[in-house]
């Protein structure tokens, strides 16, 4: 056999773990089926805007991706952090998100960044079934400190309603934070771009040995007698491997294999998780502006529990503030999202078709300088990732190891994984790494790994 280990997707988590393979000497094959890379994350040109996808910022405070990058030999550069946190409130407008927490409320979010720092992160795994505000009412019943976690959650895992926010999920992200930068939620935007941070991290797979093909669509991965033999691509060629790892997300997952391939329960917990219903979901408009159209400064986290018409919850984000040349010179970029309820609204056109119309009018209020924007684009995302309400992380997502099928990995944001979006995939595929590598990379020792 010509590799060792065959790695189907080029999104972060298979570039994490192929890179990973292969600066510990794998053969590696990557194999991706579009003719770009980055995935869900991939950037595209929009207007002369460089519009990164699936990538508006990262949560990684330094020990997922920028760490893979250092350990093969790229900088990844971080952007400034954001200088404010503007909330929207109906009736009174932008303020900041500070002026929740104000008072005795203080010491009541203090209390609760305390007993995080105190719970280790195998106790937060008894939290998978339940929501942020059960764990965070043992410490406090303060609406303003919920108020805060809360509209986070919004931001980082689109989750909608108090019960929805997942304790587990929320609390593992808070705790990486506060404890390695001294903040609820450290991000940033890899300055350069998108587009620049996959192909340098290709580039340096490339030289550590490894074969990329991209538009090289994998229809089926061979799997004989329990065990993985390699893999066939869509115009039937055939290559061979005794390991595959597959980052496909779960809704692209079975697909992939003959039926009664997979261990039946492996199979029904997977189409589970893929229902569109447990999709995290929203809709947005990009918006370029000759002004910045923002809430409160150029570098904010803006955040809304609900908009004067459309009634959802959501965020702004401008990214010529965190990175000038996203945009044309004397233009500004700016994304507004606002998240839905899938169980509800999954499909429905008229509802959303409504929903858009309101949500244009509740910008034009909410950031003026949106009425003088140059142009919008609409947008529906349904492929964010598995929504992370209790009772949808931890346990319930498939391993990394695919048990019943002899070297046969998954990786990527929808398998058991911690964190958020990329910095979650990133998280992934360096567990994977280790997972076929069987043993744990010492560069990476101290973060929690299932
Ligand atoms: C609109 C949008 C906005 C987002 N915003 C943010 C954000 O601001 N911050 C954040 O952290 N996260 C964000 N996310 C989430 C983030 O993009 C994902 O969590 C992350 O990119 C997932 O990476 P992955 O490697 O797990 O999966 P993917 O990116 O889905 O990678 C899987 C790869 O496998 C390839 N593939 C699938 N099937 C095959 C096959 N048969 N043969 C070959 N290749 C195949 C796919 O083409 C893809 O490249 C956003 C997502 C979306 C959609």
């Amino acid at each position: 056999m010509t590799h060792d280990v065959i790695v189907i997707g080029a999104g972060v988590s298979g570039l994490v773990t192929a890179c990973l393979l292969a600066e510990r000497g794998k053969r590696v094959l990557l194999l991706e089926r579009r003719a770009d890379l980055g995935g869900r994350a991939r950037e595209f040109v929009h207007r002369g805007h460089r519009i990164g996808l699936g990538s508006h910022l990262v949560e990684d405070p330094g020990d997922s991706l920028t760490r893979v990058c250092e350990q093969i030999g790229h900088e990844l550069v971080h952007s400034p952090q954001s200088d404010s946190m503007p909330f929207w409130t109906n009736g009174s407008g932008w303020a900041p998100i500070q002026e929740q927490y104000a008072g005795t409320s203080k010491a009541a979010l203090k209390r609760c960044i305390t007993a995080l720092a105190e719970t280790s992160y195998e106790e937060l795994e008894n939290w998978n079934h339940a929501s942020l505000r059960e764990w965070m009412a043992q410490h406090t019943s303060d609406e303003g400190v919920y108020t805060v976690w809360e509209a986070i959650s919004v931001l980082e895992q689109i989750t909608l309603r108090p019960h929805e926010h997942s304790a587990s999920e929320n609390l593992y992200t808070r705790k990486l934070h506060y404890g390695s930068r001294r903040t609820a939620g450290y991000s940033f935007w890899p300055m350069g771009g998108w587009d620049a941070l996959w192909h340098a991290m290709a580039g340096r797979f490339r030289a550590l040995g490894g074969e990329l093909r991209t538009s090289a669509a994998v229809s089926r991965v061979r799997v004989e007698a329990g065990a993985v033999r390699g893999v066939r691509l869509r115009d039937g060629e055939e290559a061979d491997a005794p390991q595959v790892v597959v980052s496909a997300p779960v809704w692209d997952l079975l697909r992939l294999f003959d039926d009664g391939a997979l261990p039946w329960e492996f199979a029904e917990r997977v189409r589970m998780l893929a229902r569109n219903r447990n999709r995290a979901c929203w809709i947005g408009y990009w918006i370029a502006a000759p002004e910045p159209v923002v809430a409160a400064s150029e570098r904010e986290m803006a955040s809304f529990l609900s908009t004067p018409r459309c009634g959802l919850p959501g965020f702004t984000l401008n990214f010529t503030g965190y990175d000038a040349d996203v945009s044309p010179p004397g233009e500004y970029l700016t994304c507004v999202g606002a998240s839905f309820d899938a169980t509800e609204h999954y499909g429905d056109r008229a509802w959303l078709d409504r929903k858009f119309a309101e949500l244009r009018a509740d910008i034009e209020e909410m950031m003026p300088a949106s009425r003088r924007a140059l142009w919008w684009k609409p947008h529906v995302v349904n492929n964010y990732g598995v929504i992370t309400k209790p009772g949808l992380v931890g346990p319930v997502r498939p391993d990394t190891r695919v048990r019943g099928v002899e070297g046969l990995w998954l990786t990527g944001d929808t398998v058991r994984a911690r964190g958020i979006g990329i910095d979650k995939a990133a998280r992934a595929g360096i567990t994977t790494a280790e997972a076929v590598l069987g043993d744990r990379l010492p560069a990476f020792a101290g973060t929690m790994r299932y």
